[in-house]
């Protein structure tokens, strides 16, 4: 199944060239594109040169307003294709969509029409919102808001020029500004340093980074907007199926590898029925609006990357390791679904299953 099957006539000239994109250009890359920046950014351009970012946007602000479901299918194929593409790919998306809450915003209407056209790409820094201390604090001024403190993961460093930064205000309330992705100086006084790309494990090319606010001021023109105190929490209910796409899709290779093994002909049996039963299990629920146990279909995908991924290396042998493998990739992007977007109830779900495989033996 691929996301063309459920898209609405007018996506899928849009999606065909996607998809041909993935499979004759980035595939044979991917390796690459994990660890070179130049790669990655090349291929992240051109999707958005083709109009990727053009799916989720509603109908009513010149998006294509594609459902659910045909954007779940469509990350799949990303995470299939390349972990760190698909990746930033869901940063433009997550910071595009952070605008588009606030369509009445000075952001939304400067900068909407070149987000969805991919001419300008921006990076998100929110996911300190679930930390009970949170890092990032914003205090009103006469001028605008003040930004103090840090932000623990930022990726997108010389792929994007800004980014959306999320910081609670005194009222509880949650500030989304604009900020440059680069080290910058305000007149007044303001500083935003970012750390060296953080030396990661997994797709090193999306160049994480980390930041350090000091007094930066944000002018009333790089406000995105104010949401409620709750919002992380209503996000994350609403995004638990959704992460579920990149590990399915990251299976989805291992399986491909796990087929090519003359004598792995069970293990890819087994792992083939695993991954189509819980397929069709999370596409019954992807109209069903944020059940607490859609938290356990994602620890599920999760789980079943990690150990598709071992499956592999198991039947690839001693080459997995070298870091030009494919399979050597997708273990390690197998690890980063083990903890991106993780929340408390991720985590709880992803625990469980750990305690559960461990009690039967
Ligand atoms: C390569 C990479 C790139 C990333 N890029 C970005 C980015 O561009 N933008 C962005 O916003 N984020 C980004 N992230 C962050 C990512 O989405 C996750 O938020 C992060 O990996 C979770 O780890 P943590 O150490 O920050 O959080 P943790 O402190 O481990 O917390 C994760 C969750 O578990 C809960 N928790 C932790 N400890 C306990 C406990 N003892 N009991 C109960 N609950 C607990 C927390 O409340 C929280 O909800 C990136 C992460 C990685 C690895």
């Amino acid at each position: 199944m691929d996301a063309l099957v459920f898209a609405d006539p007018a996506a899928q000239p849009l999606l065909k060239d996607i998809q041909t994109y993935l499979t004759t250009v980035v595939a044979p890359i991917a390796n690459r594109i994990d660890q070179q920046r130049s790669l990655l950014s090349a291929s992240l351009q051109a999707l958005g040169n083709l109009g990727i970012f053009r799916l989720a946007v509603p109908k009513a602000m010149g998006g294509l307003g594609c459902d659910c479901r045909t954007l779940w299918h469509l990350s799949l194929q990303l995470a299939q294709t390349s972990g760190a593409l698909a990746f930033l790919v869901a940063q433009h998306q997550s910071a595009l969509g952070m605008i588009l809450e606030h369509p009445e915003g000075n952001v939304a209407q400067t900068y909407l029409g070149d987000l969805m056209k991919g001419q300008v790409l921006i990076g998100v820094s929110f996911s300190h919102l679930r930390h009970n201390s949170v890092d990032l604090q914003a205090q009103p001024t006469s001028e605008g808001y003040l930004l103090r403190g840090t932000l623990p993961w930022l990726s997108g460093f010389q792929h994007m020029t800004m980014f959306v930064a999320a910081a609670p205000l005194p009222d509880q309330r949650i500030l989304f500004a604009l900020m440059p992705l680069i080290n910058a100086q305000q007149a007044g006084g303001g500083i935003l340093h970012l750390s060296l790309p953080l030396p990661l494990a997994a797709v090193p090319s999306t160049q994480t980074v980390q930041a350090e606010v000091v007094n930066w001021l944000v002018p009333p023109e790089d406000v995105v907007g104010i949401s409620e105190a709750d919002w992380m929490i209503v996000r994350d209910r609403q995004q638990l199926l959704r992460g579920s796409a990149a590990p399915m899709g990251c299976t989805r290779t291992s399986l491909q590898i796990l087929a090519e093994s003359a004598d792995a002909k069970d293990l890819y049996h087994h792992f083939r029925d695993r991954w189509q039963r819980l397929y069709d299990q999370i596409q019954g629920e992807l109209e069903n609006i944020n059940p607490p146990y859609h938290a356990q279909l994602r620890a599920a995908a999760i789980h079943l990357a990690v150990q598709a991924a071992q499956a592999a290396l198991l039947t690839t042998g001693g080459s997995a390791l070298m870091l030009s493998h494919t399979v050597q990739r997708l273990y390690r992007e197998a690890m980063l679904y083990t903890v991106s977007g993780l929340n408390a109830p991720v985590r709880h779900a992803l625990m469980e299953d750990l305690l559960l495989e461990k009690g039967s033996h």
